[in-house]
């Protein structure tokens, strides 16, 4: 498959390269995407860019990710952001979910807004005791503000899951005063993947990959000034999920073909898509036993523990072969910058 002709890279805006790296199916919304890598400026994103509503989320994630986090206080991300010391000011957090980092920012000096497309959220994020949070989509919450209105903008695990990245930040940073800081995380797209790419790095959901240099170049081109790079400790858990989602998809299309008799083309299906079954392609039996969409994913997160264990050993190995390499690979990058004052050059700061 080619790409159509006139497609640009959604970080750089130049024009996208002919060959695709990756094709990939999502079969919940059945239909097919090309994964690309931009060749001028190397962020890899996938072509259509299109986002997908809160039905797509709600099918494929009965729970949604902000149970896989801690709690606030010992939040990685959180706990990078607030230990820069930065002086407190007006933040926006985008797709604050339910409030959880506002309420932590509060508490340490800074006045916190937020807005997420997802009402339950928001919900939850006033019950928690925010006033300034709403549920918006983002052009109609950017369309209300001022120019200029905030020191900080925060976007926790946001831009991989925004098409037209470019734009977006373009738009946001339009709401921040010059000088202000912006701080992002997102996956570490130089975390080993020994194992293979985990589901939830394909598009819908993630619509690019990022490095520390190409989320540098990105937010240098966007006139903004890069000035703290950091990605997190690799962890023995991330390692062992890693290798745990890969032999679950191969032991699992093995024991529907023998023990529930499905043929190969029903019997190859994704954890996401195990959540998604129904009767018209499992036995009832089955159904039965593995329970709704929350039973299966405590399924899912009991066998995790179990391999976890087992897998210990292997992943202390792979984790001390990684440490003694010395590369800091760990699976999320944090980055901040700040937004050039006008008649500031590149050189100046
Ligand atoms: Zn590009």
């Amino acid at each position: 498959m080619t790409m159509t002709s006139g497609a640009r890279c959604p970080a750089c805006l130049k024009p996208a390269p002919k060959q695709a790296l990756e094709n990939h199916f999502d079969r919940i919304g059945q239909k097919p995407y090309e994964v690309l890598r931009c060749p001028h400026c190397g962020v890899v994103f996938s072509e259509p860019q299109a986002a997908v509503g809160a039905e797509w989320y709600q099918k494929a994630a009965p729970i949604r990710d902000r149970e896989m986090h801690p709690a606030p206080e010992r939040d990685w991300r959180y706990r990078t952001f607030l230990r820069r010391n930065l002086p407190p000011g007006r933040i926006l957090d985008v797709g604050c979910g339910d409030g959880g980092f506002l309420l932590l920012s509060e508490k340490n000096g800074f006045r916190g807004t937020g807005f997420d497309y997802d009402s339950r959220m928001i919900e939850l994020a006033r019950r928690a005791g925010l006033a300034d949070v709403e549920a918006a989509e983002f052009e109609r919450f950017c369309a209300k503000r001022r120019p200029g209105e905030f020191d900080f903008i925060t976007l926790f695990d946001v831009l991989e899951h925004t098409p037209k990245p470019h734009w977006f930040l373009a738009s946001l940073k339009n709401l921040l005063k010059p000088g202000g800081y912006v701080a992002i995380t997102l996956p570490n797209g130089q975390r080993p993947l020994l194992f293979g790419r985990e589901e939830h790095d394909y598009p819908p959901h993630h619509f690019t990959r990022w490095t520390p240099a190409t989320l540098s170049r990105f937010l240098e081109n966007l006139d903004f000034q890069v000035i703290y790079v950091h990605a997190s400790r690799l962890k023995l858990s991330y390692l062992s999920d890693n290798a745990f989602f890969y032999f679950f998809q191969k032991v699992l299309p093995w024991a529907k073909r023998r023990l529930l008799g499905l043929g190969p083309e029903k019997s190859q299906k994704t954890i996401t898509e195990i959540m998604l079954c129904s009767s018209q392609e499992m036995p009832g039996w089955f159904l039965r036993l593995i329970g709704d969409k929350l039973a299966r994913q405590t399924w899912v997160n009991r066998a995790k523990g179990v391999f976890k264990v087992l897998f210990l050993p292997g992943a202390a190995g792979l984790w001390l072969f990684y440490k003694l390499r010395g590369r800091q690979c760990g699976d999320c990058l944090f980055v901040l910058a700040r937004r050039r004052p006008p008649g500031h050059s590149r050189k100046d700061i």
